[in-house]
C-alpha cells in the first residue's frame, strides 16, 4: 500500500502542516480513502470534498507520473488507485466516509459514472 497522498506537497497554498488533510489542511489527520477509478472520476471526488480543480488535476497528474510512469500532462487509461490522506469532515461534505490509516476507505468508481468508451 503506498503512502497516502497529502503530505507536504501542495501547489499553490504554501507547505502544509505533516500529515495534513490534503482538502482543509487540518494537520495530524489520522484517516484516508482510497479512489479506485479514472483520472477524471478521481479529480471530480476531490474537489467534491473541497479540493480546488487546479490542485486536484495536479494531485493526479503527479501520481500519474510517479506511481504510473506517465508523460507530464497524461494520465493512466486504466483505473488509477489514489490513496488520499482526509479528515471525516472533508469525507462528509462530499458524503463519502474514511477509515483510520494504515487502512482506507475503499471507494471505487460506479459503473454508472464510467465515461462513453473513446470519449474524450
Ligand atoms: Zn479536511
Amino acid at each position: 500500500m503506498s503512502e497516502p497522498f497529502g503530505i507536504g506537497r501542495h501547489a499553490g497554498r504554501g507547505p502544509a502542516p505533516f500529515e495534513s488533510c490534503i482538502c482543509c489542511f487540518k494537520g495530524d489527520t489520522p484517516t484516508g480513502m482510497l479512489l479506485v477509478g479514472e483520472a477524471e472520476w478521481v479529480m471530480g471526488a476531490m474537489m467534491a470534498m473541497g479540493v480546488p480543480l487546479e490542485e486536484a488535476q495536479g494531485t493526479v497528474e503527479y501520481m500519474a507520473r510517479t506511481q504510473y510512469g506517465c508523460l507530464p500532462g497524461h494520465v493512466p487509461e486504466i483505473d488509477m488507485e489514489c490513496a488520499l490522506r482526509v479528515c471525516a469532515d472533508c469525507a462528509g461534505k462530499a458524503g463519502l466516509q474514511v477509515a483510520k490509516l494504515p487502512q482506507m476507505w475503499r471507494y471505487p468508481q460506479p459503473e454508472h459514472l464510467r465515461l462513453p468508451e473513446g470519449g474524450e
